[in-house]
């Protein structure tokens, strides 16, 4: 069994940014910037924008955070996008999820430049990645394709099940895991709370893939001798133990499950890390097809 080790993939993929950040200054070339929104104090997105401005930082890339108190309206919220979208020297921006009750998320996406979109949220985006042209993928999906492809797993012709079907993690994959490509090429199955026969299909599958927010709902006798199991759940439960009271729950059941598998990835250290790394790389990605 091979851990799929998402911390040591992305710290490789950070120095290869940071050579690229070292090519553009030598070559005169503006240095890419990224702007991060962070609206209220939610634990786990203060922690994710911090993590995001801190790989900026290591990488060489200029990093800008702006923050706003829960009550922020949407009418300012949706100025200052317009005004990232206005800014040159702001080459990539994210708003980061969730928002506020009263402020409409689709809104706020879709008044994002794509160009500029480096969370891969925009519908134009979503657009291209449906039909195979260049644009700017989903994190947290081009994050796990990437830690498919470094580690060399065959996925072509495989069963692959993706329990989840959201707009940021499990309908992209499923369409980025099942086009002509390598990693690609799968039979994609996309379950979700109405499937009825999930063990069944789990049982079927080459390839697993859980993002679902539910803490060790993958057990052992749910996955079939040899398979990939790629956990993106992460979920936040109390542990008195933690100087912080919590500790991050993958949807998998790591301890029983990974004697059975080929790879597997563990939480934390798999994918939420390969989902900041696509983020630096979308970045790179903006500030290059301005110049296109
Ligand atoms: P989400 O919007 O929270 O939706 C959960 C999905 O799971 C839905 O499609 C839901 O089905 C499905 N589901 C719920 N119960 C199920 C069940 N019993 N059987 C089968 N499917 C079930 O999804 P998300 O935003 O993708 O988040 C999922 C998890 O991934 C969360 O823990 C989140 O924190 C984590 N995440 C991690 C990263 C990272 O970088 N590591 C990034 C994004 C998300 P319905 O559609 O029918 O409701």
């Amino acid at each position: 069994m091979t851990i799929l080790d998402g911390k040591a993939t992305a710290a490789i993929i950070r120095e290869e940014l940071k050579e690229a950040v070292l090519k553009r200054k030598s070559d005169g070339k503006k240095i890419p910037h990224l702007a991060a929104v962070l609206v209220g104090n939610d634990g786990g997105s203060v922690s994710y924008v911090t993590a995001k401005v801190k790989a900026c930082e290591e990488i060489g890339f200029e990093s800008t955070l702006i923050r706003y108190d829960e009550t922020v309206s949407e009418e300012i919220l949706l100025q200052k996008v317009a005004n990232l979208n206005q800014d040159n020297s702001i080459d990539g921006f994210i708003v980061q999820l969730p928002l506020p009750k009263h402020i409409d998320e689709l809104k706020i996406i879709q008044a994002i430049d794509p160009k500029k979109d480096v969370d891969g949220f925009h519908p134009q985006n979503i657009g291209k990645m449906v039909l195979n042209l260049p644009g700017l993928l989903p994190a947290t999906p081009a994050g796990i394709i990437e830690l498919i492809r470094r580690n060399e797993i065959e996925t072509e012709g495989k069963n692959c099940l993706i329990i989840g079907r959201s707009n940021i993690v499990g309908t992209p994959l499923s369409i980025l895991l099942g086009r002509n490509g390598k990693p690609g090429n799968c039979t994609v199955t996309l379950a979700h709370s109405k499937t009825s026969n999930l063990k069944t299909l789990s049982l079927e599958a080459d390839i697993i893939i859980a993002a679902i927010g539910k803490p060790n709902f993958i057990k052992a006798n749910m996955v079939k001798d040899g398979a990939v199991v790629i956990d993106v759940g992460t979920t936040r439960v109390e542990d008195a133990s933690r100087a912080r009271g919590w500790r991050l729950v993958g949807d998998v059941k790591f301890d029983e499950v990974a004697p059975k598998c080929s790879y597997i990835s563990p939480v934390p250290g798999g994918v939420g890390p390969m989902t900041i790394a696509s983020l630096m790389i979308n970045t790179l990605k903006a500030i290059e097809n301005k110049s296109k």
